[in-house]
């Protein structure tokens, strides 16, 4: 789960961490009402999406001339113009893909005087089993870019779980990006309390690109990007609060409320499968029979007719497919209910394109005969091999 930079620097300041001031808003006045909170004289107006990259973005309704989504605004008046300009429109940077995303909120911010920009994140590194702090000096660029050309300028150092943070893993972090005396202290506790937050909020992933030193000698979170394990959402249901689902998939939101593991992909043929390796091994064969999986949908062990109507009316609200695989072993779950769930959906939906099922496992005699005796035009296959050539085959047929 992902959430705004806006929220991530509020959760970040209730561990102490310095951030500038700043407030969303959602509307024009609101960004003024925001702004006139604010010292001044100097604001920046931040597009809120789910996606970095976004002060070299570009608005697709504004030209090629237009600023990106992170505007530097002298005035009230230009907090207003600048505001104006970018809700509602379309940013396109380089996390978005094509499509860009539209900007709904803003984030007014107070300009800060920046003496150096520096780069600092965390992830759970699952080589190591641990949390990993990952610092350059080369701060407010793209840090793909950094460690493709100079990967001596960047460091990684992991955190032992048995003993939690220590000092010298401050000292390590202060020493790497070279700071010295009163900054050099301050990037040492700026790490103890990153490391609390990040575990206590069960985050995923947070970078800090850039962490600035002010002119004034401090060291601030200029812009962060937060996820979160969403395994461990239920126990804070206050950074549950923060998801925007206007930043989602709506696909992939209906079927999170399913707990289907649902995930939109480019191609034309729609499947539904039990059980994530199944579901690799079905999207690679579809991929072997010369057509592209359309999503990748793992019912989970346990789905029932609910969940298969579900995963369907997922399938088929997606313009894109043109076909679909139903795969499934019955292990736990018997093949005759997964066969009642999908003539049950296949009526409800009003399926309109060729299905192939692919049933193995328990009761699975009873199961074909369930579909065969449905009276809709399922088509039934033995085994993997078998059910991708048939998808194939019909779609082409259905062309
Ligand atoms: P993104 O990474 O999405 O482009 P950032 O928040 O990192 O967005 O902003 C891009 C750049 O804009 C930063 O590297 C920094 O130079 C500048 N910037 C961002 N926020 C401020 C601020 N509050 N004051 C001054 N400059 C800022
Ligand atoms: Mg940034």
């Amino acid at each position: 789960m992902n959430i705004h930079e806006y929220q991530g620097k509020e959760l970040l300041a209730k561990f102490g961490i310095g951030i500038p001031a700043g407030v969303a808003a959602l509307t024009v006045e609101e960004a003024v009402a925001a702004a006139k909170t604010l010292p001044g004289p100097l604001y920046v107006v931040k597009a809120q999406i789910h996606a970095g990259g976004r002060g070299k973005g570009k608005f697709k309704e504004l030209g090629p001339d237009a600023k990106g989504g992170v505007r530097l605004a002298f005035s009230l008046d230009e907090v207003e113009s600048n505001a104006r300009e970018m809700l509602g429109n379309t940013l396109v940077t380089v996390q978005t893909g094509e499509a860009g995303k539209q900007v709904n909120r803003l984030y007014i911010t107070d300009g800060v005087d920046i003496a150096a920009e520096y780069y600092l994140s965390m992830v759970v590194d699952r080589a190591s089993g641990r949390v990993a702090m990952i610092v350059s000096t080369e701060g407010g660029m793209d840090i793909e870019t950094v460690a493709h050309d100079t990967p001596e300028k960047i460091t990684t150092i992991t955190i032992d779980p048995a003993t939690g943070f220590m000092p010298h893993h401050g000292r390590a972090v202060a020493f790497a990006l070279k700071l010295t005396g009163e900054l050099n202290k301050q990037a040492q506790k700026l790490a103890a309390q990153l490391y609390t937050a990040f575990t206590s909020l069960d985050c995923a992933m947070l970078e800090i690109n850039p962490l600035v030193e002010t002119k004034d000698g401090r060291l601030l979170v200029l812009d962060t990007k937060m996820s979160f394990d969403s395994n461990a959402m239920f126990r804070h249901k206050d950074v549950e609060a923060l998801r925007d689902e206007t930043e989602e998939d709506p696909m992939e939101v209906e079927a999170s409320k399913y707990d289907l593991a649902y995930i939109k992909l480019d191609g034309d043929i729609g499947c539904m499968v039990n059980g994530a390796g199944l579901a690799m091994a079905t999207m690679d064969i579809i991929k072997l029979n010369g057509m592209f999986p359309a999503n990748f949908l793992d019912v989970g062990g346990g789905a029932n007719k609910e969940k298969v109507t579900a995963a369907f009316k997922i399938i088929l609200s997606d313009p894109a497919v043109k076909g679909i695989l139903v795969n499934i072993f019955g292990g736990i779950m018997r093949c005759d209910t997964i066969a009642e769930g999908i003539v049950a959906a296949a009526k409800e939906v009003n399926l309109s394109v060729p299905l192939v099922v692919r049933l193995e496992g328990t009761n699975v005699d009873a199961g074909k005969a369930i579909l065969a005796n449905s009276g809709l035009a399922i088509v039934p296959a033995d085994d993997l091999g078998d059910a991708a050539q048939k998808i194939v085959a019909e779609v082409k047929k259905a062309a």
